[in-house]
This record gives structure tokens, sequence and C-alpha cells, in this order.
């Protein structure tokens, strides 16, 4: 993925994400520019989301495992989970998200915040 980088205006290709600790058990999955170094933020994730994503997974398989077998009331059933968990992790992250893109908190340093 090639990216735009705001601050120096140069492109540079995104090899990889990294994740950092923000608070408590939230984490900030983020890239950053190879020429200047900003930092830019993929997603915000709390241990509730990261269980989500895993149970996500298990999901996943068992639809397929449902699926394979033309299990098609268990397969629909999965899929409802699936869309309904995803929703609400979507939702959870997009929180996360508006609270760590304030810009008040976002310059505090070093302390609990308001
Ligand atoms: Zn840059």
């Amino acid at each position: 993925m090639l990216a735009k980088c705001d601050t120096c205006g140069k492109e540079f290709e995104v090899t990889g994400f990294e994740v950092e600790k923000v608070k408590g058990d939230i984490e900030k999955t983020f890239f950053s520019c190879t020429h200047c170094g900003e930092k830019y933020t993929g997603f915000y994730t709390n241990n509730w989301i990261r269980f989500n994503q895993q149970k996500l997974r298990d999901l996943q398989k068992k639809y397929n495992i449902a699926w394979a077998f033309r299990d098609v009331s268990q397969a629909q059933s999965l899929f409802n989970q699936i869309q309904d968990l995803t929703k609400r992790n979507g939702e959870e992250m997009q929180n996360l998200r508006l609270r760590f893109n304030d810009p008040v908190a976002h310059h505090v340093e070093g302390g609990e915040g308001p």
C-alpha cells in the first residue's frame, strides 16, 4: 500500500503495522512515514475488541465447516452472529478512535488525562 505523508508530503510504501500500548488494555495499531517518522493510526483495540476478533475468527471457521457440510440452518445462525459481532466491534473501535483523536487528550503527556 502506497501512502502520502501529510507532514513531509512524500510518498512511502506501507510495509507493515506496528502496535503500541496507549493506556491500560488499549493498543494502537499504526504505521509510520519512512521519511520523517510521522505516525498514522490505523485503529485502536482494547481487550474486548481483541477477544471479539479472536471469536470472529473461530466463528468464521465454524461457518466454513457448516457450509462445507451443507448445514444451512447452522451456517445461517453463524452468519448472523458474525454480522452482529462485526458491527459491535466496529462501533467500539470507532468509539476508541473518537476518544483518542480528541486533540486535547492527544497532547496530554504522561498524565492520566481528565
Ligand atoms: Zn513524512
